[in-house]
Order: C-alpha cells, then structure tokens, then sequence
C-alpha cells in the first residue's frame, strides 16, 4: 500500500515546514542519512522499511519539531498537530485499523529517539490509544482479557508516570500489593480481573496526584506524549546525560509514532534486545535476551530475568531463523554491529529498532580488527571505530589473582561490563554522589538501576545490581561509561531502608560504607578492597593489531614522559618513540639524594658567590673555601648519582631520543616546608640545634612569594650555574658510557622556562662548553643537541628569536596553560576551577584539553620558530600530550610528536592516527 505515502519531497504540510516522515508497507520517506532530523531510531526504521525489513507503520516528526517547540515557549509549531493527525489517517489505512475505532483499534508507541543514542535518558509511551471502548475492541480481536487489562494497565502506568508526572513508585507499590495480595510473585501470574481492579487503582492514583482523571479521547493523549517526549529532551537526567557524553543540547529530539505490535498475546509471542555480536567480548555470535509473552519494557528494566537469545532457537526456530538472517543483513547493510528491538506477535517478527551497539573496549578492538580481516571495514575505518578512551580501559588494573584465591565471594552474577572496581558500598545514587565529593571511591549497589540513577552510576568506581541482564539499564549504561558492572546477581538481597544487603547463599552481609571489590569481567562480587595488578598490553593481540595499523596512518610520532628505566621501558613496551620529557629533580628527591640535594643547597648561594669572587681573581677566605668544598662534594656525589639515572634510561630506549629537562623547579622544594622548620625552632627555643636554626635561615631566604612565577627553570640555572653544569656532564658522561658499551644513546638536552632568547643563549653557551670538555676528556663524541621547552607566553611570542639558540622546542603546556590564563596551577585545580567548568563559565578544565587560545600561541610559536629554523623539531609534553582532544589540536598545528605518561602511549598512538584522518579528510 506504498501509494498511501506521498513522495519525500512533496508531502503536504500545513506547518510552516515539513515535520513529518512516514514509512510503511515497504516504502519509507525518511533514509538512514537523516539522523539529524529523524534521530538514530527514526532513520533506523525509515531505512529498515526500505530494506525490506518486517517494521509496523509509522511515522516521525522531526528534531526540527522539538526545537521548534521549545523555541516558541512549549508550544506545537502551528499546523503541525494538523500535519499529524494526517499522518494517523496514514498509518490507519496502512493497518486498516482505526485510532480509537471501538471494533478494531490502531494503538501506537510514542518514543523518543535522538541523533545520538541515549539509552533510557528519554521518555517513551507504549499503547497509546487505549480506553475503555478500544480496550472492548482489542480484547474482542485478541479473544485474550487478560491480555487486555494488562495492556491497560501498563498504558496507564507509563503514561501517568512520563505524561502526567505521577510518582512511578505509586504505581509500583500498588502493583507490588497486588501481587502480594494474591500471593503469586510474577506479574503475569495477576488475573484479568486483578488487572482491572489494578486499572481501577492506577487511575484513582493518577486523580490524587494530577487532580484530574486520567485522558480517555486517543487524540488528546497524543498530544500529551509528544508533548512529553519533546520536554523529556530536557529532563535532568537527559540534560546529565549530555553533559557527560559531550552531546550538544540543542541537537533536540525526534518523536516517534509506531503501530504497537504486541509480545505479550500468549506463548507465541515474545520481544527481545539482541546484539548482531557479543558486545562483551565482541565474539560473532548473536547475543541478547528475549522473554515470551512480554513487552519489551519487561526486558529492558529487567523486570524478568529474561533467558538467552540462543533459547529462541529451539523455542521458536523459524523465528530465530529470520532473525539471524535479518541481523545479518542488517550488519552488512550498516557495516557495524546492529543492537536490534524486535517483537513477535503470534509468530510474526517485527522489527523496532536497529543501531549501532554500544560496546565494551575489547569488544570494540575485537570486532573492528575482525571487520577489516573479513573485509567489511578499511583499516581507516576500523581506527575510527574505536574510542581512545576503549584503549584506556584495556590497559586498566584487574584483580590480583592470588588476592581472588583467599578472598570472599559475597555473590556471583552476570559479568555486564568488565573491570576491577574497588570501592565503599553505598545504595542510592544520591549518597554516591556525596560520597564521591568527600573524596571516598564508591560502589554503587542497586536491586535494578533507571536513568534517574545515571548520576551515581557516573560517578562511581561499578555497579552491582540484584535484577537485569546484560541489555538490562545498568548494563547498557555501565558499558557505555566504561564502569565495570555485575548485574542480575539474583542471590543478592539488597535493603534500601537499613542502607545494608547479603548475599543469599553465602550470608555474607555488608553495609553502607564497608569495602567491596567488584569484577566486571567475571561477575564477581567480593567483600574488602581487593589489591589490583596491571592490565598487559602484551597479551592483547587485537589491540596491538589496530594500533599497528594507527601507527602507518599517524603522521606525529608517540613519545612519553618518563623519569625513570622502568617507566621508560614500559612506554617502550608500549610503543613510545622516545622520551619527550625526562624532568631531572624527581631524581633529586629520592632516598639519600635528598639529603645530598640539601646538603648542596644549604651552601648553593655562599659558594656561588665565592667562586664567582675566585673566578675574578681574589682570594678565598677559610670559611668562603669550606662552603666551595662542601657544595661541590655534594655535587659530585650527584653528579655520580645522575650519571647512573641517566644510563639506566639511555639503555632502555636505546637508539631513540631522549629529552632531559634540566632542573626546574625553584629550590626551597627540596627543603622542610618554612612553618614547620619554624615552628620546630622556636618550641626548641634555646635548645634548637645549630643546624635548623641555619636550616630555617636558608627556607627564609629562599622564600619567594609567587614560587612557580620565581626563581626556576632556566633563571635557576643562571644564578647557580653548577646545578646545570652538573646535569651536563652527568648526561655527557652517562651517552659515553654507553656507547663504550656498545650502545646509541640520543640525548636532547632541554633548557625550560625560557621567555627571552638571551636566556637561551647564555644557558646554551655556558653548557655547550661544559659538553665539549666532557667529550674532549672522553675522547668520544656523542650525539646530543640543545632546545628549549615553550612554556611562556613571552617565549611563544619571540619564538623566531629563540630559534637562533634552539634546536628543538617542546611546549609546556602546563605551565603554558597557568600563564595565559593567569591560574596558578597548584591551586586553581583544587578550587575555583572544578566550579567554572560546572557553571560553564569555562567549556572544559583547560589543564586537561588544550585551550584554543593556548593552542593559538602554540600555532604563533610554531609559524615563527619555524621562520628561523624550517626544520625545527616540535613536540609537546605537558599533560595534553595525553589528551584525544589535544592531541588533534597538535596534529592541527603541525608538531612532530606529542609526549605523554607511559599509559597514556597506546591511548596517544590511537588519537594521532584518527587525528591525521581527521586533517586528511578535511583537506580532500
Ligand atoms: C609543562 O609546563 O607543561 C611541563 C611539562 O613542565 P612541568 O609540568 O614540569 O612544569
Ligand atoms: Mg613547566
């Protein structure tokens, strides 16, 4: 009956535009294209109709309408209402049914669906169009009462909690009396005539709280419920849900209008969630749940534990046959794996819904690495597939096995979204909330979790709940979060009101606030705070597959911060191409270096002055030769201790460059804090020893009021040449060392701070001599080179002068950041800073993204540096380096590597190869 539906281009409106999109009977106005204005779901059913694909008739009204509708004040843009009421008329004569036709009744689902999925964030209302007349007719139809009253109810139930804002605990509870009443457990077990008795009791529920009686007119109810759905776009949980997944608000949503199809008309019917894979493990096998004689919100919620979707097979083969063939089809068709909604009225199969899967990370490595090996997906479209934060996930902490040997398990349940987690219990999503905020991990612990919940599950370490499978909310959710998650662990009985739950079979009890460990991967729960061990990038093939295939695209090279061999051979093992930032004075403070470190500064300032005196010509006096002899035995000692550090490190990235910062922060770091030394003294009073009175002297004359704007980084190296001279020669000596060894050590020696090229050029000169004497007395010449980091404003803004003195540049966007916005870093994080970003008053924390007036010095620096030396090297290592956002921020600018922590290398080699994509793409 295809002609029942104008052509795409030309459907009549009354409108001011076109809000509507119809499909059915094979033919469908809208496309998959359209997601913009049709939504996710509202494109999913346009295209599957003109697959050819089992869908009930419908139509959508736009995301144009929803905005349309805010805009003029929640009102319907006028002439759509018109525009809808001939979409019914269509949908009518597609079914042959009537909308409130007493004999035989059209009902419809109005859901919500937007451009970006957003499961169970928005509001959506099942058989609407019921009253007592239509109720008459779809009982006379269906020969099934009971099946009748239940609709009814449920009708009543969803719209009068979504429409008409009635408390859905009310309707729960008297379901929840009901059945206690008759003493049966499940839902289905309530008869016709409890169902009407609870059809009755919803409805004077809906009269209490609205103070009005519950629409009857078909018509009128449809209203509401677009109404709702459009105001749901804006519902708090809809609006937080945003907010965390960075989806713009006004994008707005579409509303759905779709022929119900029934799953709860008897045995021969059913509905089911199913992925076209495992979206666990990502393995190719169809996965989901189904439940015979339900709807589909009873799978969802995980009202019923619903069986597997293998079940299905045996139960209704020929079905399942169809099923399999369609989610195949389906999977070609949108070359991704399809997460499908489909029903079964009396053994015919509908299909509801079909998008793009929500997945765990290694099932989204997994399946994008086995779409290119079948030949679905190019290797470009596989790297774009997976989220670097997917990759983040994979290399997270799971439990310690033999700490799992002795611990107790409190219960077992379904493994819904993998990970160790490892927090307090708490359960209610407020309390994690404010548990959260005092600094505490949480775990949050629910019989089942809704959208309201979103905010405690967001903020949580995991989630366990007692009811739902692995489509159910909290597993969706969870999934799409990246928070490990157990649900339906059905020997968990969980008690709101005393805050404490049990588990049935072990009787192991816990309450609010006692530790407990959580196993997303195995479906474990278990009592106390389990110790974690590391996730092996070693043993993830896949992984390392599509990370191979990132590293022939990315155009920036991947290198890593680290200060120490490990960590260097880690990122190695990871993937690093070298260090971008090795920063020195986290050696000082280790052990006995300290003390060594101390030791030097207590004399730094006398025993400059003094040889700079020896240096003029004059003679030392005893005192002025015992602070030389003292300060430079300390700093031979670490002159020793760096060499061996930086041996170590030259070894474990062997052949590949390495940046050393030279010292940077200022020096009163390494010593006691000034308020303790001085409280330490004074309650000593006469008694305090020489030492720490001369200690507390040195703090005091150190003392600076704005330190990180005081003496560091290269102005430190300036007034107390030996420090860096020091470091010079130990990094010198430590290349010969082991090129005598046989190996090839790079080192790139990095001056920071430097805001004028004088500063450069006096740093660079004073340690060029000091390498050259080094390599004169070796009588081996190594490779090495002098750069500069960028760090402040002043130094991007002349960048084309300290060029002249650089043969590198690195930006430190840490400190780059603190100085263009004039936020102390230390302590803007800890305050005021997590308040601007949550009243907006900053699009984001600019510490962890790139800020794009940052990144504009950046560009400025880049451009200029370039001007002066073309082939400059360029990299960043402040904390961005780490960062998806930044990092195609840096691909934008031009540098050639950005440097990161060794964690952070797999996640940084990803983000630069979809970064380079992005660029070429754009450039077409
Ligand atoms: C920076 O400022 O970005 C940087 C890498 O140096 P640090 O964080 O050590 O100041
Ligand atoms: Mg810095």
């Amino acid at each position: 009956m295809a002609d029942t539906l104008a052509p795409a281009e030309d459907r009549r409106h009354r409108a001011a535009k076109r809000y509507i999109y119809a499909w059915g009977g094979g033919h469908a106005e809208g496309d998959a294209s359209m997601r913009d204005q049709l939504g996710g779901k509202g494109a999913g059913l346009a295209e599957m109709t003109k697959a050819g694909l089992p869908v009930p008739p419908g139509f959508t009204i736009t995301t144009a309408a929803c905005n349309d509708y805010f805009a003029a004040g929640e009102q319907l843009p006028d002439g759509l209402w018109d525009d809808v009421l001939d979409a019914v008329r269509e949908v009518e004569r597609e079914t042959g049914k009537g909308f409130g036709d007493a004999a035989n009744p059209l009902l419809v689902s109005v859901r919500s669906g937007a451009k970006f999925s957003m499961p169970g964030m928005m509001d959506t209302v099942l058989n609407l169009g019921l009253n007592e007349q239509t109720l008459e007719g779809l009982v006379g139809l269906t020969g099934n009462e009971r099946f009748g009253w239940d609709a009814y109810r449920r009708f009543i139930q969803m719209f009068g909690r979504i429409v008409m804002d009635v408390p859905g605990e009310r309707f729960d509870h008297a379901l929840e009396g009901k059945k206690h009443a008759r003493g049966v457990k499940q839902d289905t077990d309530l008869s016709a005539a409890d169902l009407r008795d609870l059809v009755a009791e919803f409805r004077a529920i809906v009269r209490d709280e609205t103070g009005r009686d519950f629409p009857t007119d078909p018509y009128e109810q449809l209203d509401l419920a677009i109404k709702a759905v459009f105001r749901s776009w804006f519902g708090k949980r809809a609006r937080d849900y945003r907010n965390s997944q960075k989806i713009a608000h006004d994008l707005g949503t579409a509303v759905n209008v779709v022929t119900m199809v029934f799953g709860n008309m008897g045995d021969d019917s059913g509905t089911g969630v199913a992925f076209t894979r495992d979206p666990n493990t990502g393995e190719k096998t169809l996965f989901g749940e189904y439940l015979t004689n339900a709807q589909g919100e009873d799978v969802v919620a995980g009202i019923r534990t619903a069986p597997k979707i293998a079940q299905m097979a045996t139960e209704m083969p020929e079905v399942y046959a169809e099923f399999q063939r369609i989610g195949q089809q389906l999977e070609r068709h949108y070359r991704d794996v399809q997460d499908l909604e489909f029903t079964i009225e009396r053994g015919r199969l509908y299909m509801l819904q079909t998008r793009s899967a929500k997945r765990t990370a290694a099932a989204a490595v997994k399946i994008a690495v086995d779409m290119v090996d079948e030949g679905v997906i190019t290797k470009e479209e596989a790297i774009g597939r997976v989220e670097p934060a997917h990759v983040d996930q994979l290399l997270r902490a799971t439990f310690d096995p033999s700490a799992v040997e002795q611990a107790q398990r409190i219960v077992k349940g379904l493994n819904a979204s993998p990970g160790a987690a490892v927090g307090r219990a708490v359960f209610d999503a407020d309390d994690a909330v404010e548990w959260v905020e005092r600094g505490e991990k949480v775990i949050l612990v629910r019989i089942e979790t809704s959208p309201d919940d979103f905010h405690g599950m967001a903020v949580a370490e995991g989630i366990i709940t007692a009811r739902g499978g692995a489509t159910s909310h909290a597993a969706v959710v969870a999934r799409q979060i990246g928070k490990p998650c157990v649900a339906g662990s059905a020997d968990l009985v969980v008690d709101y009101t005393s805050k404490a739950a049990h588990g049935a079979v072990t009787g192991i009890d816990f309450k609010q606030g006692d530790w407990v460990s959580l196993d997303g991967s195995t479906g474990d729960l278990y009592l106390g705070a389990l110790p974690t061990v590391e996730a092996r990038f070693e043993d993830q093939p896949d992984l390392q597959k599509l990370l191979g295939w990132a590293d022939e695209v990315r155009r920036m090279q991947v290198w890593t911060n680290a200060d120490k061999p490990s960590e260097a051979a880690q990122a190695r093992g990871y993937g690093a191409q070298g260090i971008g930032l090795c920063r020195t004075e986290h050696m000082f403070r280790e052990g006995e270096r300290l003390d060594i470190v101390r030791g030097a500064i207590l004399v730094a300032n006398a025993a400059t002055r003094a040889k700079a005196k020896a240096a003029a010509g004059a003679e030392l006096d005893a005192d002025e030769r015992e602070v030389v002899g003292r300060f430079d035995a300390a700093m031979a000692q670490l002159e020793v201790l760096q060499q061996g550090d930086f041996e170590g490190i030259f070894e474990a990235m062997d052949g590949l460059p390495v940046v050393v910062r030279l010292i940077d922060p200022p020096l009163h770091e390494f010593l006691p804090n000034l308020e303790e030394q001085l409280v330490k003294v004074t309650k000593a009073g006469d008694a305090a020893s020489e030492e720490d009175r001369e200690l507390l002297a040195t703090i005091k004359s150190m003392h600076e009021q704005n330190p990180m704007l005081g003496l560091r980084g290269c102005r430190l190296g300036l007034m107390i040449p030996d420090f860096v001279k020091v470091q010079t020669r130990a990094i010198l000596n430590a290349q010969i060392a082991v090129k005598q060894a046989g190996g090839n050590p790079i080192a790139k020696i990095m001056i920071p701070l430097v805001g004028h090229v004088n500063e450069l050029a006096a740093t660079r000169a004073l340690l060029e001599t000091e390498a050259k004497a080094v390599e004169e007395k070796a009588g081996v010449m190594v490779d090495y080179k002098f750069g500069t980091m960028i760090e402040v404003p002043r130094g991007a803004l002349t960048a084309d002068e300290i060029a002249r003195e650089a043969d590198f540049f690195s930006f430190g966007t840490n400190d780059l950041t603190q100085m263009t916005f004039g936020y102390s870093r230390d302590d803007a994080e800890g305050g005021f800073l997590l308040k601007y970003v949550e009243d907006k008053i900053l699009p984001f924390n600019p510490f962890q993204t790139l800020d794009d007036a940052v990144a504009g010095l950046m560009r400025i620096a880049v451009e200029k540096g370039r001007s002066t030396k073309p082939d400059l090297e360029l990299g960043i290592c402040g904390e961005h380096g780490g960062d998806p956002e930044s990092i195609a921020k840096c691909e934008r600018i031009g540098l050639d590597y950005v440097s990161c922590s060794p964690f952070r290398v797999p996640v940084a080699r990803l983000a630069a190869a979809q970064a380079a994509l992005t660029v070429a793409d754009r450039d077409k």
